[in-house]
């Protein structure tokens, strides 16, 4: 069943002192191993309570001892789970005895490569687990969950029927010359093309919005020096203290917290302030925050007077897929009351970092934009891949739909869902490279 004959074993636990640890085997020797270790064959999905012993017969530790024997397993291969007091010397010696046995130490997402490609995953399932596991927030791991469950998957393998009945009714089309006109000008067509791009375009919002959730919203601040940008980001940091870890800069000068706020995360960076500057220190800082800005989801512009067209002119043309917040900071200097009101430049929201009053409309707002809160209910996570591959879905179509509008050309429409599909494949893991399969799953951490 296997498509790699060795057998591989890691600790599947955290390194570190703990009530107990796992240690997973997986291959054709898995069963074998297991018989040795306990002196018998054991039964499956039976927990053996048993004493592990080294090749001198000395007492490693006492523990249990499972066996899931193939196809019923997480790799689908014959898998066994050895539990034991969670010490990394206990179980660096239960490993060392495994291998003595005919294992060897399995590389980083291996087992879940072996899941992936023995088929009790899909590509997209696999990423999930990493997902889940890394999860910094409820909303992140519920999602990741509900892709693991496949409901990522689901939504890739329903635009994929709608995409093969569109190439089936266009590869009709040119298999009768005589009626190829006829065929493709045909409005049933339309409507199967209109849905098929409804479908994507709802498949690729949410899965933008996954990849928040997953990653984290990034948000970046800019504004003049002294606008209280720092203040702002300490303030926010304050109030949710449930986790603030810094997160190491890339930069000097660009500070960065990561926050969370009723479940969801938001990365917060803290840059330099814009301004026209000759200074090459300054202006150096100032480039970085260009960078920076240029990537983040949300641009957090932070002013303290009434020169919001002033600022906004400084921070130049807006991103696409890039929303605005504007801050009029420092309410409490001009005895204003805090508000929030929605104009052609993006929200606006009156506060004081100082006093706090106004922060709750702001932390609404970026929560709203992270996608968590009610707007996370049904929500699955996903990667920046999966948005680039269905990115490029979008475009194939976008060409089909030009082919067969302007000019009936039934091949040239074809061709380009061919593409589609094939992009389609590439999510779940059913046309994938092995440089991009390696570099999935070479992510993954050692004992998954
Ligand atoms: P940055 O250069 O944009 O990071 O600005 P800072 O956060 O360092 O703040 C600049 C100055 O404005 C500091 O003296 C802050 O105490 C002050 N400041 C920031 N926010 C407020 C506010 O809401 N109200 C008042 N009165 N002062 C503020
Ligand atoms: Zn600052």
């Amino acid at each position: 069943m296997s498509l790699d004959a060795d057998t591989i074993a890691a600790v599947a636990t955290a390194n570190g002192a703990a009530g107990i640890g796992v240690l997973r085997v997986s291959g054709a020797k898995a069963s074998a191993i297991a018989q040795t270790l306990l002196g018998r064959a054991p039964s499956p999905r039976h927990a053996h309570y048993t004493a592990f012993r080294d090749a001198a017969g000395a007492l490693i530790d006492r523990g249990l001892l499972l066996h899931f024997p193939q196809p019923h397993s997480f790799t689908g291969e014959d898998v066994v789970e050895l539990q034991t007091h969670g010490s990394p010397v206990v179980l660096g010696l239960l490993l060392r005895r495994v291998c003595e046995l005919g294992a060897r130490p399995a590389r980083a997402g291996e087992f879940s490569e072996r899941a992936f490609l023995n088929g009790k995953l899909d590509l997209a399932q696999a990423e999930a687990i990493a997902d889940l596991i890394a999860s910094q927030s409820e909303a992140a791991a519920r999602a990741a969950l509900r892709s693991l469950d496949g409901a990522f998957s689901q939504r890739v393998a329903e635009l994929l029927a709608g995409l093969v009945g569109l190439r089936v009714h266009v590869e009709a089309a040119i298999d009768f010359p005589e009626e190829e006109i006829d065929f493709l000008a045909a409005p049933e067509l339309r409507e199967r093309l209109d849905a098929v791009s409804d479908r994507l375009s709802r498949l690729l919002a949410e899965t933008r919005r996954g990849v928040r959730l997953t990653d984290g919203l990034h948000v970046v601040i800019v504004g003049r020096p002294n606008a209280g940008k720092s203040s702002l980001l300490n303030a926010l940091a304050a109030q949710d203290r449930a986790i603030v870890t810094p997160i190491p800069g890339t930069t000097r000068d660009i500070l960065r917290e990561s926050i969370q706020v009723d479940g969801v995360v938001l990365t917060l960076a803290d840059t330099a302030g814009l301004r026209d500057s000759a200074d090459p220190v300054e202006r150096e800082g100032i480039r970085r925050a260009r960078d920076e800005l240029e990537r983040a989801d949300v641009a957090l512009l932070v002013t303290d007077a009434g020169s919001v067209a002033d600022d906004l002119r400084l921070l130049g043309p807006a991103q696409s897929g890039q929303t605005r917040l504007i801050v009029r900071n420092k309410i409490d200097l001009a005895g204003a009351a805090p508000a929030r009101a929605e104009t052609s430049d993006g929200i606006v929201i009156d506060l004081s970092a100082k006093t706090g009053d106004g922060l709750d409309l702001l932390r609404g707002e970026l929560k709203r934009l992270a996608g968590g809160g009610d707007a996370a209910a049904g929500a699955f996570s996903a990667r920046a891949r999966h948005v680039v591959a269905l990115e490029k879905v979008a475009a194939h179509l976008a060409a089909a739909e030009l082919a067969l509008a302007e000019q009936r050309a039934g091949e040239l429409a074809a061709e380009e869902l061919r593409d589609a599909q094939h992009q389609l494949g590439e999510l779940t893991g059913e046309f994938t490279s092995d440089d991009l399969l390696g570099a999935i799953f070479s992510s993954f951490c050692i004992g998954k």
